[in-house]
């Protein structure tokens, strides 16, 4: 626990970013914790129970990607739809159990939306709604697939296994073009180790697909078949849940600063001049990590800075007089329509609106370099869901966007080599252990992230 002296001086941390070091060098944390998202808030709450622990956030609202914003009495996922499933069920039962009750349970009911027709998701088990010369084609581009495949063949990049593993009819119709959109570089330089995590798109079961292109309706990607939400106050109800016991615990968490440099000194760590402490655990993207390191030493580890691609996201909230189709989340290849995907969340939970209203979360990813407009992209998102059918101009209420900096890690072929070097450094040669889907540049969901901070062990940093 950290005691009140400390908690005051933190409070003065945080209200007075721009000062000057000086007397608040003599508080020493044991823990920073550097970003208070998921990541850093399931830290928080790990080491809390045998550290004082500080975690110190850039941003002006806690919760990172969780984070929910309540506009004019519609409940708003900003950083994404996001909902709650995991195929571990110890990890799914501690999700749930740190919401206490406030969780709603559901079958999923998403969905491609392909030139006006909706197939169930996964699409390889949705085959069943096409006509019947669509479905014999994806059937017998599969069993091309499946003769010409090896066992030892390994796919070497996402395009190789889209091919390899599901044929050319549902690659071209729907996994080409939805993964150009989402990711937005050639899908020949991106690698397929995270296709293979377990609760990412699963490799499809044969059976299943040959029974779907058949007529037969079948269900896929089955751990996600049925999700859950919090009942009341969106999906940063997950991440507030934890953070109450966190705050309960002592924990002082500091918002609104930025760690811009890190020091290394005989007893610990000097973070941003002004924060001391003995051990540092990182969740912030490695490339700001880094760059906040002072040292020429670590001009080692400074040229991998841009080998850490990734995407920004903007989420465009669209408030609508009007009820909903029973959906949750529909995926939209086509390359002429802005987004990738848009969700129902009035339909995730009946607090999410008022009623007889609804609200529809478009998602739109952005390379790093890209100049942003988030107005045009806002009226081109409404003009698509006007385009597709879902959306009439005058049930409009209100369009509001947001946008994310970091929210779609890549990995790059090669990504993997420099990852593990720069983990390795940071915590063997720098003695930060370093976490979460930034810290470890990772496609991770909030229920690996659940397990990685379980595993980690207290002992392997600066004991
Ligand atoms: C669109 C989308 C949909 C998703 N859907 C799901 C889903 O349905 N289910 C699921 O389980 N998971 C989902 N996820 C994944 C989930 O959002 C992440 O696993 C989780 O939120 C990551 O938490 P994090 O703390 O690692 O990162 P973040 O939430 O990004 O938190 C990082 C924190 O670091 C702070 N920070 C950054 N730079 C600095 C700095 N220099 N100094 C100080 N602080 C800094 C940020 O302000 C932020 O608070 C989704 C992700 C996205 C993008």
């Amino acid at each position: 626990m950290i005691d009140r002296e400390k908690l005051i001086l933190v409070n003065h941390i945080s209200n007075t970013h721009q000062e000057e070091s000086g007397g608040l060098r003599a508080v020493m944390i044991d823990t920073a914790v550097l970003g208070c998202g998921w990541t850093g808030i399931l830290l928080s709450n790990k080491y809390a129970k045998f550290s004082s622990v500080l975690c110190i956030d850039g941003a002006e609202k806690l919760g990172g990607l969780l984070r929910t914003e309540v506009v004019d009495g519609f409940t708003i996922d900003v950083g994404g739809s996001h909902v709650i499933f995991s195929r571990d069920r110890g990890v799914l039962d501690k999700m749930l159990n740190f919401l206490s009750g406030n969780v709603v349970e559901h079958e999923r009911k998403s969905y491609v939306q392909l030139n006006g027709v909706f197939i169930p998701y996964p699409f390889e088990n949705g085959l069943y709604v096409l006509p019947p010369e669509e479905r014999a084609e994806a059937l017998a581009s599969l069993i091309e697939a499946l003769l010409s495949l090896d066992k030892s063949w390994m796919p070497k990049n996402l395009e190789e296994w889209i091919y390899g593993f599901f044929g050319s009819y549902i690659a071209k119709r729907y996994l080409i073009p939805y993964n150009r959109k989402i990711w937005k570089r050639p899908l020949d330089e991106i690698d397929v180790d995270w296709v293979y995590t377990p609760g990412r798109l699963p490799i499809p079961n044969w059976r299943d697909v040959v029974r779907s292109a058949i007529g037969i309706p079948t269900q896929g990607y089955l751990e996600q078949a049925k999700f859950y939400y919090p009942l009341k106050g969106g999906i940063q109800a997950l991440y507030s849940a934890v953070y109450e016991r966190v705050a309960n615990e002592g924990v002082a968490l500091v918002k609104n600063n930025r760690v811009e440099s890190i020091k290394i000194t005989l007893d610990g760590f000097l973070i941003n001049e002004k924060i001391r402490a003995k051990r540092i655990l990182n969740t912030i993207p490695l490339p700001s990590l880094i760059e906040s390191l002072s040292g020429s030493i670590y001009d080692d580890l400074k040229q991998y800075v841009r080998d850490f691609d990734y995407n920004s996201l903007i989420t465009v909230a669209v408030a609508l007089d009007k009820s909903a189709p029973p959906h949750h989340w529909i995926y939209v290849p086509n390359e002429d329509v802005i987004f990738h995907r848009y969700s129902w969340l009035n339909n995730y939970s009946v607090y999410n609106t008022p009623s007889g209203k609804s609200l529809i979360l478009a998602e739109i990813t952005i390379p790093p370099s890209k100049s942003v407009d988030i107005a045009s992209i806002s009226e081109k998102t409404v003009l698509d869901l006007e385009r597709l059918g879902v959306v009439e101009g005058e049930d409009v209420i209100f369009v509001k966007a947001w946008m994310y900096e970091y929210a779609y890690p890549i990995h790059r072929i090669g990504l993997n080599s420099v990852r593990k070097y720069v983990l390795d450094y940071l915590l063997k040669k720098v003695g930060i252990a370093s976490l979460g889907r930034w810290g470890s540049w990772r496609y991770m969901n909030t229920d690996a992230i659940v397990r990685e901070v379980e595993r980690l062990n207290y002992k392997h940093i600066g004991e």
